[in-house]
């Protein structure tokens, strides 16, 4: 008998034919002689439409009356499920998430788990009942409701299995589980069997977004495995664990293309120390995000800087930037918006040699310019044009044997 954490985010429990379906699978597990505790999500849309709502009575709603509000999404959900359970025969009690023990620090809408008692859990599951609890919220040590942030409903899985020793935490989803490449871009794309966090963490925030990333950073530092997986059927799906001697006889695991970020590039900025502060200390002041920089070899003592941010933050990193360089007596400020990052990504890398040659040699044979290019111990980056990202990833994959065997 093992006890299993299950997460139904809000497309598995969209509408009452779903919740029931996952009542149905819910059931099979304890039929099987597990203890089964539950966590949902908000049915999808729901917490979109709370925000709404919440705009329309008021553009800048208080955080505290925020947290009371979103928090009823998932106290539908999880009210639903139970009933669901109980029209199938089956024992099932619902709680709010601080009705299960989960207290939170006070920075209402995206608070951090402090701890939890899951004493209420243990003596309902003990009782033969399925335990439902709601995701993303928890309260703070005066009892106000908060909630975790968007997406936070994978968190309160992975910590609720982390706080019950619980045997295995599955996160199902809308997705099979994880992919060597995203199956929409590379028909070749294989699904993995099992990945580690670090290599699940990169493919993530590359934009494999499968998952909240703060769940997957939770789950690593915890040693939850979890496995991510379909409500949809019954195949297995992913597991993601701490990785293993053999999970290094792969070389990459997978590849990601982020398609959202833009690049700026400051002309003839003049090479002596002190500029490359002056130029990114304001960005960082603004909160905008720099992913690569490239400084070129300088000339005559000026040099090319460019680097790289979020789409959305490009208007605003203008802004920024424009002054400085003028004030630098720096050349044209320029951007390019048709980019794409390209990453492969492998624990393997740090003992295999070769990526870098292999990767640039087939961008090379497929008449793909490298823009701008990074490194890590377990992934590189290249910038390429955007118009480029798709027949790169597809020769890519194919080039390193990502496909199914
Ligand atoms: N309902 C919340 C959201 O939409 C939490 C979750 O779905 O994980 O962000
Ligand atoms: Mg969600």
């Amino acid at each position: 008998m093992a006890l299993i954490v299950q997460k139904f985010g809000g497309t598995s429990v969209g509408n009452p034919e779903r919740i029931r379906n996952v009542a149905a699978r819910i059931q099979r597990a304890c039929e099987d002689g597990h203890q089964i505790v539950v966590v949902v999500s908000a049915m999808s849309g729901v917490t979109d439409g709370l925000i709404k709502l919440a705009r329309e009575v008021n553009p800048s709603p208080d955080v505290r009356e925020m947290d009371v509000l979103l928090a009823t999404g998932e106290q539908t959900t999880i009210a639903l499920t139970a009933m669901a359970l109980h029209a199938l025969g089956q024992k099932a009690v619902s709680l709010t998430g601080a009705q299960a023990g989960i207290v939170t620090d006070g920075v209402h809408t995206k608070a951090k788990i402090a701890n939890i008692t899951p004493k209420r859990t243990r003596e309902l599951l003990a009782d033969g009942n399925v335990v439902i609890v709601a995701g993303f919220q928890g309260a703070d040590a005066e009892g106000a409701i908060t909630t975790l942030g968007r997406g936070g409903s994978d968190l309160t899985a992975i910590a609720l299995a982390a706080a019950l020793k619980a045997d295995l935490c599955e996160i199902y989803t809308d997705v099979d589980g994880v992919y060597t490449a995203d199956p929409r871009l590379v028909k070749a794309a294989c699904k993995l069997n099992e990945i580690s966090y670090d290599e699940m963490l990169e493919l993530a925030s590359l934009g494999a977004k499968v998952m909240q990333s703060r769940s997957v950073e939770f789950a690593k530092k915890f040693k939850v495995p979890f496995s991510v997986r379909s409500s949809m059927n019954d195949n297995p799906g992913t597991l993601v664990k701490e990785e293993t001697r053999k999970m290094e006889d792969v070389m990459i695991r997978g590849i990601s293309v982020d398609k959202n970020q833009a690049k700026i590039n400051i002309a003839k900025a003049p090479d002596r120390p002190g500029i490359a502060a002056r130029l990114f200390k304001p960005l960082a002041d603004a909160h905008i995000n720099v992913d690569m920089i490239v400084q070129n070899a300088s000339t005559e003592g000026f040099t090319d800087v460019s680097f790289t941010v979020a789409k959305d933050d490009l208007t605003r990193a203008r802004k920024v930037i424009e002054p400085i360089a003028k004030e630098l007596g720096a050349g044209t400020v320029a951007d390019f918006e048709k980019i794409a990052k390209l990453s492969v990504v492998g624990i393997g890398m740090r003992s295999h040699s070769g990526v870098a040659a292999d990767l640039f040699e087939t961008l090379a044979a497929n008449k793909v310019n490298i823009q701008m290019i990074s490194t890590s111990e377990i992934k590189i980056s290249v910038i390429i044009d955007a118009a480029d990202a798709d027949r790169a990833m597809n020769a890519v994959h194919a080039k390193f044997r990502l496909g199914c065997p």
